[in-house]
């Protein structure tokens, strides 16, 4: 039978897959070429040969040289690489009986970010020509992220962000579905990539040596690990020194590498040797083992293609980071040729959208100009100093919450006559490579997690960069052709940034390490091989931490049942922790509390700045001739008219707001944006100055965590004199409230505060309600655990108490009148919990909510 015979006699929707085939297919093919320039390319049987021979293999290539879309590709069908199946025991004269199933089969890659993970899996889906994750059986390339798992029973190449192998090792410890885990982006150090090394240490070191266990029955576990620059050094010891790391802590600079040993071998690194390291023995007497226990180790060099980068600063240090970058964006975009895209690396969303606006603006202004002429006294566009037409703009945000139909438009084509300006995080440093650019703007700041563990006080906070991840940046401008990267600030600024990006585990609240060590049964956290040492006093504050929730019991600091449960919650300990205390209500109150944990999950508020909004909005009105106008104008002192008038956005807003609660605030606008009686959500959003972007996150965080939470693995036994009633009418909804406030504090108790004027320091002193004398002085709360001043931050709807006193009782739908029991005699509630600590000016509570202290000690705590 002829295949046109075949294709006829078909039903109608296998025709329409068969087609679907044929289209993935011819994709790939076209693909290949692209694929076959990448310097990886010619490298390709040198990594197969070096993985069979060695457990791991460490791979150095500059970004964009295609280790992430081809290394998967290259070992998939390698023979180590095959599923195998695996027998249950062996009978006393050692015949095998008894199947349990396969282990090995699968490759997975290892993303620090989820925006990488899902582009590169729908990349890599495409080169292969197979559909994507659970679409269809058959799909051989899928991804796994936090709230999002898209695999199929065939899946081969798994993408997943390291959080979730993490997920996977409690559920696996020996990782069985695996043959091969590839660690990519090493060099960002993040503290989940430095407790994924050591689970796979442990794996590789398992089965070495007599009496110990090995659950891969023998079947190897190769291990890739790839970084974008050189130095690997550490890495090397802590695989392939085995024996002479000190796992006990006895030798240990803390919060140093601990591998002080390494200098050697980090300097072999950074000049590029190619040739392989031997696996270094160890000496030592105590540590002493034979030679065939060392993991072998290879490694491997790409050199990627990089064209010449011109590197300009400022002259003077920026006081506006983001006019100027504008100013530069549009100087590149009058003054230069296509093709040329531009890359602004900004320090996090906020400033992403807030640049995207002023660019949209400028965008629509062009617009404008490049319109026939309506007045006929305006001069022709070139005499006012245009060229005669600009190509049009494309703006691309780019972050790491983006969703990923956003995130993918970076790789659709330019349309013609286009520039495209893509507004990134670091994001697009290593993980993304962006095609197209050939010039890059550089803030030199970047967002990152400081902990300060004597003050519980854990901050995201914009910070300088290193000067790594400077050049990283440059080099984006220059992967296609020589290019320009513009530093927003002055040379020596450069010269004095740090050398390297520290590793996280130095500067990060350590609550999660801890908890996911211990849920791995691993009591003493000094035991567990890590990379580098984090700092004691941090490791202790976690174990506090930890205690406060619950998660570890206080006689024995093992793991508790709670504890556990928590470890498997895809959110931070203490909203795990909330969730995990919503289960002993009724329904209404779970999903309640699901709804405010979705939007705390988030590292983004819900609400966009009214005032940027504001000064947007005119501003949109406005061309960029008068903009210009209003800058000149304002140089020279005068009044610039900033459209005074009443904003709608605020009035629709003040709608949602609960006024002692932002907590609740958010649950109002979830429920407000979530009810079947909004149709238009993006209308609404737009109404209320609510990012739409961000609710629809938080609608698919809440879909995941309402599965996960109506298991039976989560619920919490409710105490016998728990009122799971739920009343109807007014009273239904105030008890509601007061239930998901409570809940609440069982995760966030540690965070309380009271008035300073009631702090313990002042009472005892007989000056209740007078100025404290304290040096938290001005700060209005206290709190409980640590005595730290703090602030009500100014996005809180309880920032603005002591200014309107007045406001109407009926704005309060959080309590009615019985809040007032909780107002000092300030008007202001005399006690708070927050959700997040952060240092700014001064140290600002964020999403803090009115509590009463009565309910805290109800809990049974701080009694
Ligand atoms: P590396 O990991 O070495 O930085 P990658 O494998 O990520 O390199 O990228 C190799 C090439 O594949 C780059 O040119 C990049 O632009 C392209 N690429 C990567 N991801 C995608 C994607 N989702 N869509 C289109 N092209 C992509």
């Amino acid at each position: 039978v002829s295949d046109n015979a075949k294709v006829s006699n078909m039903p109608p929707a296998g025709r329409t897959q068969d087609a679907q085939k044929s289209k993935l297919r011819d994709r790939a093919t076209a693909l290949l070429k692209t694929r076959q320039q990448l310097p990886i390319w010619p490298h390709a049987e040198e990594v197969r040969q070096k993985v069979r021979e060695n457990d791991v293999l460490l791979l150095v290539g500059e970004t964009g040289s295609g280790k992430s879309t081809q290394i998967p590709q290259f070992l998939c069908s390698e023979k180590w690489c095959q599923s195998l199946p695996v027998l249950t025991s062996t009978t006393s004269n050692g015949a095998q009986k008894g199947r349990k199933g396969n282990i090995g089969g699968r490759i997975a890659i290892l993303q620090p970010r989820r925006v990488a993970a899902t582009s590169l899996a729908t990349r890599v889906a495409q080169e292969i020509g197979t559909p994507l994750g659970s679409s269809s059986p058959a799909s051989t390339v899928g991804y796994s992220v936090r709230f999002d798992n898209n695999v199929s029973p065939s899946t081969k190449i798994k993408f997943l962000t390291d959080g979730m192998l993490l997920q996977e090792l409690l559920r696996d410890r020996w990782l069985r579905e695996y043959s091969c885990v590839i660690v990519d982006e090493v060099h960002e150090r993040g503290v989940n990539v430095d407790l994924v090394l050591g689970f796979l240490r442990r794996i590789l070191e398992a089965g070495r040596g007599a009496g110990s266990e090995d659950g891969r029955q023998g079947v190897p576990l190769k291990i890739v690990v790839m970084s974008a620059t050189a130095d690997m050094g550490g890495i090397h010891d802590f695989f392939a020194g085995v024996g002479d790391l000190p796992v006990n802590g006895s030798n240990a600079n803390e919060g140093q590498n601990g591998h002080t040993s390494s200098q050697s071998q980090n300097e072999e690194w950074n000049g590029f040797s190619d040739s392989e390291t031997p696996a270094k023995q160890d000496t030592s007497e105590e540590n002493k083992r034979s030679s065939n226990d060392n993991i072998s180790v290879g490694s491997c060099y790409i050199k990627g293609r990089q064209y010449p980068v011109t590197t300009h600063y400022t002259s003077t240090p920026t006081t506006n980071l983001l006019d100027t970058a504008m100013d530069r964006i549009i100087q590149i975009h009058q003054h230069t040729p296509l093709p040329g895209d531009v890359l602004v690396f900004l320090s996090g969303q906020e400033m992403i959208e807030n640049l995207e606006s002023l660019c949209h603006t400028y965008a629509s202004s062009l617009n404008e100009q490049q319109k026939p002429p309506q007045q006929p006294s305006l001069p022709p566009r070139h005499k006012r100093g245009y060229p005669q037409k600009l190509p049009g703009l494309q703006i691309l945000p780019l972050f790491a919450s983006l969703p990923t139909h956003l995130q993918a438009r970076i790789f659709q084509p330019t349309p013609p006559f286009t520039r495209r300006i893509i507004l990134s995080t670091n994001i697009a440093e290593t993980s993304i490579t962006v095609p197209g650019i050939r010039h890059v703007i550089d803030t030199g700041k970047h967002k990152s997690r400081l902990f300060r563990p004597g003050l519980n006080l854990d901050t995201l906070l914009s910070t300088p960069i290193s000067q790594s991840m400077a050049k990283q940046r440059s080099g984006r401008a220059g992967r296609e052709a020589p290019g320009h990267c513009y530093r927003l600030y002055i040379e020596k600024d450069y010269w004095d940034l740090e050398k390297d990006t520290k590793p996280e585990i130095l500067q990060t609240n350590l609550a999660f390490l801890v908890l996911t060590l211990k849920a791995h049964n691993v009591d003493d956290v000094l035991d567990f091989p890590l990379l580098t040492r984090p700092p004691r006093r941090s490791l202790e504050a976690a174990l506090e931490g930890l205690l406060n929730l619950d998660a570890l019991d206080p006689d024995t600091s093992n793991i508790t049942d709670i504890g556990k449960k928590m470890a498997s919650l895809p959110v931070r300990p203490d909203l795990a922790r909330i969730l995990l205390e919503s289960s002993k209500h009724s329904p209404d109150i779970v999903e309640g509390v699901i709804d405010i944990v979705s939007a705390l999950s988030l590292e983004e508020g819900i609400f966009l700045p009214v005032h940027s909004n504001k000064r947007l909005q005119s501003a949109a009105k406005k061309s960029s001739q008068e903009l210009l106008l209003d800058k000149q104008k304002k140089k020279s002192g005068e009044d610039v008219s900033d459209d005074e008038e009443s904003n709608p956005v605020e009035a629709a807003r003040r709608q949602l707001l609960s006024r002692h609660s932002d907590h609740l605030t958010l649950l109002n606008a979830i429920q407000a944006y979530a009810s079947p009686n909004t149709h238009d959500r993006r209308a609404w959003c737009d109404q209320h100055g609510i990012s739409h972007r961000a609710m629809s996150r938080i609608m698919d965080v809440r879909k995941q965590l309402r599965q996960m939470m109506g298991s039976k693995r989560f619920q919490l036994a409710a105490p016998s004199n728990t009122n799971t009633v739920t009343l109807d009418g007014a009273l239904g909804a105030l008890q509601k409230r007061e239930t998901i406030l409570k809940c609440l504090i069982a995760g966030l108790w540690p965070n309380i505060a009271i008035l300073t004027s009631l702090a313990p320091s002042q009472t005892q002193q007989g000056q209740a309600g007078s100025q404290p004398q304290n040096p938290n002085q001005r700060a209005p709360y206290t709190t409980l655990l640590t005595s730290q001043g703090i602030h009500v931050h100014p996005s809180s709807v309880m920032f603005t108490q002591r200014d309107s006193p007045g406001r109407r009782k009926e704005d309060d739908n959080t309590m009615g009148g019985r809040r007032d029991a909780a107002v000092g005699a300030s008007g202001m509630p005399r006690a708070v919990i927050f959700t997040d600590l952060i240092y700014t000016s001064k140290p600002y509570a964020r999403n803090v909510s009115a509590v009463e202290l009565g309910w805290v000690a109800d809990m049974g705590k701080l009694s």
